[in-house]
Parts: structure tokens; C-alpha cells; sequence
């Protein structure tokens, strides 16, 4: 589904990301965890395209097309989706609003308001946030596990088969983790969807049940292995990778 391969990455003419390679198959979950300022949110940004980050060699392949090609819409129109890890407000424009065209982009048909909006009150009802978040300006006002819940209801209308989480876990208290952890899980298997996930807690990649753990330093993969390899980081840190 997935395959990134020599990936060199520059932002202002500094090398971040430096032959990174990932492979991931459809329906897989692959965890990636790293100290501060390793590349993570590098790699989820130019994996999405944005425009600063400027690939300077290697390539990157998502169902059989070359993404270097797409830009930043045409990737997300391919089934890309990001959950930044501190989703940006978007003043002005509803969540409503902002999913209404994205979908009738995406299939070429005038959305059928009714389905729309039951399958949004549906929506808000499994992640229990409000359905007031409907009509709000997108993340407006919203605390940052608030923000979370609300890409996850735009995880959820937009049907996305590859998705990117980064720092999924950061600003969410406990409860809203297991809620939005039993709804990712719940979208990966109705889907078959591919998850890339970076966290700082080995805890969430078992929650998750990670088939691939990666370690990434100074934007390359040291380490790849199951979620034994959590268990270590859990246990001793990043010890033993200085
Ligand atoms: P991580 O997510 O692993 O903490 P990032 O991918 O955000 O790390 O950043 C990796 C490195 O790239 C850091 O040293 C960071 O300062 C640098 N960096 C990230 N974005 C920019 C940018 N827009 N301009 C300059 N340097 C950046
Ligand atoms: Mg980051």
C-alpha cells in the first residue's frame, strides 16, 4: 500500500529525513517511535505532501502510484489522512461544510443531505463529542483532545483507507484515549485500512496491537521489530540507541 524507500528529505536546506524506508502493507498498523526532533512529523508531513518539505532523492509508492507526483489534495483524494499532531483551527468554515464538498469532490455526486447529516449526528455519537461540533468552524475554540475527536469524525466521513496519526495520544485524557483508540481500531478492521501511528507510549502501540515497531534516529529507521521492541522502550528507554 505504502512503500517509501531511500528517502532523503530537506527543510531550509537542512537534512532531516536521511534513507528512510518503510514498507506497509494494506490493513497494517505500524508504530513509529523516536526521541524529540528525530524526523516523525517530517515523515507524516511530506508522506501528505506539504509543500515545505522538499524531497531531495528516493521515492515513494501508495497503491501503485508515485505520490511525488500528486500534490497535497490529489493525495488526500488517493485516501491519505493525517491527524497532525496539533490539528490547526480553520475559522469560518463548519466541519458541515468543510466534509459536504470533500465527499461530493471525492465521488463525483451531489451529497444526499439527509444520509449526510444522520450519518454525522452517528458519528458524533460514537466518539461522544457533541453534535453541535457539526456546525462549528473546523477545531475552532476546541481544546487539543477536543481537536483529536474532531478529525477522527472527519476520519470517519471522509473513509480514508491509509491513515497517519501523529501523536495521537497528545491532549487527550484517559477516557477520551480509549474511546478514540476503540475507534481506530473499529475503522481499521471495517476498512482494511493502513495505520502509521507515532507515539511516545509504548502503551498505546499494544492498544493498538502494532504489527511493525520502528525506531527512528536522526531521520532513518535504526530498528524495526514487533511489539517486543515497545516492551523494551517501555522497560529502558532509548538507552542502548545513543
Ligand atoms: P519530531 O516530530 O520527531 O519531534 P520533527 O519532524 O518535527 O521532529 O522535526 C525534525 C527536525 O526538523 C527538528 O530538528 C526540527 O527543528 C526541524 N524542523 C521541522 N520543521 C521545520 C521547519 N519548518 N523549518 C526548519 N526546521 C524544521
Ligand atoms: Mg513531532
Amino acid at each position: 500500500m505504502l512503500k517509501i524507500e531511500n528517502l532523503s528529505v530537506k527543510i531550509n536546506d537542512n537534512t532531516i529525513l536521511n534513507d528512510f524506508n518503510i514498507d506497509i502493507k494494506q490493513g497494517e498498523i505500524h508504530g513509529i517511535m523516536g526521541q524529540n526532533g528525530t524526523g516523525k512529523s517530517t515523515i507524516c508531513n511530506t508522506i501528505i505532501g506539504k509543500p515545505a518539505y522538499e524531497v531531495v532523492s528516493g521515492s515513494i509508492v501508495f497503491d501503485s502510484k508515485d505520490l511525488l507526483k500528486l500534490d497535497i489534495t490529489e493525495r488526500a483524494r488517493a485516501g491519505i489522512y493525517l491527524i497532525n499532531q496539533m490539528p490547526l483551527e480553520v475559522p469560518g468554515v463548519t466541519n458541515a461544510e468543510m466534509l459536504r464538498i470533500a465527499i461530493s469532490e471525492r465521488t463525483g455526486e451531489v451529497v444526499n443531505l439527509f444520509e449526510f447529516n444522520k450519518r454525522l449526528e452517528e458519528v458524533c455519537d460514537m466518539l461522544k463529542i457533541p453534535r453541535d461540533f457539526i456546525h462549528r468552524g473546523i477545531n475552532e475554540g476546541m481544546s487539543g483532545g477536543e481537536r483529536k475527536k474532531n478529525e477522527l469524525l472527519h476520519l470517519w466521513m471522509l473513509e480514508p483507507k491509509f491513515i497517519i496519526l501523529d501523536e495521537l495520544d497528545s491532549g487527550l485524557d484517559l477516557d477520551s484515549i480509549k474511546i478514540v483508540v476503540d475507534s481506530i481500531k473499529d475503522y481499521q478492521k471495517k476498512y482494511n485500512a493502513s495505520v502509521l501511528i507515532i507515539t511516545h507510549d509504548p502503551k498505546l502501540l499494544k492498544l493498538l496491537n502494532v504489527k511493525f515497531v520502528h525506531i527512528l534516529k536522526q531521520g532513518k529507521v535504526i530498528e524495526t521489530g514487533d511489539l517486543s521492541l515497545a516492551s523494551k522502550l517501555e522497560k529502558e528507554g532509548y538507552k542502548g540507541y545513543e
